[in-house]
């Protein structure tokens, strides 16, 4: 297992922003996720944000920033070992916009 090079712990808010970008919607069945590489760790990070938006996707509609924390699953030194989510600790906001 890699650490991704990152020991667990907050990011910037600048790195987070940037690497947030990549983050993505993705429909699972009647779900809704937020999947792509953290932007703390890069590891694949996938979180199920379908009560936080609600039932169905509005076209055009924006919702409000999202709190997202990595959820990794993957071991990053200094995490205490029942820290929930399991990630390197990253965290930050993303914009909901749907298409
Ligand atoms: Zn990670
Ligand atoms: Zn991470």
């Amino acid at each position: 297992m890699t650490d991704g090079g990152r020991s667990w712990g907050p990011i910037g808010v600048d790195q987070w922003i940037q690497g947030a970008a990549a983050l993505g919607l993705e429909q699972r069945g009647p779900q809704v996720w937020l999947v792509g590489p953290c932007p703390g760790c890069g590891h694949e990070l996938a979180r199920d944000i379908t009560a936080a938006i609600g039932v169905g996707l509005v076209d055009g509609a924006a919702l409000d920033r999202l709190s997202i924390t990595c959820n990794c699953g993957q071991v990053h030194a200094g995490r205490a070992a029942d820290a929930r989510p399991a990630g390197c600790g990253a965290a930050g906001s993303v914009q909901i916009v749907t298409r």
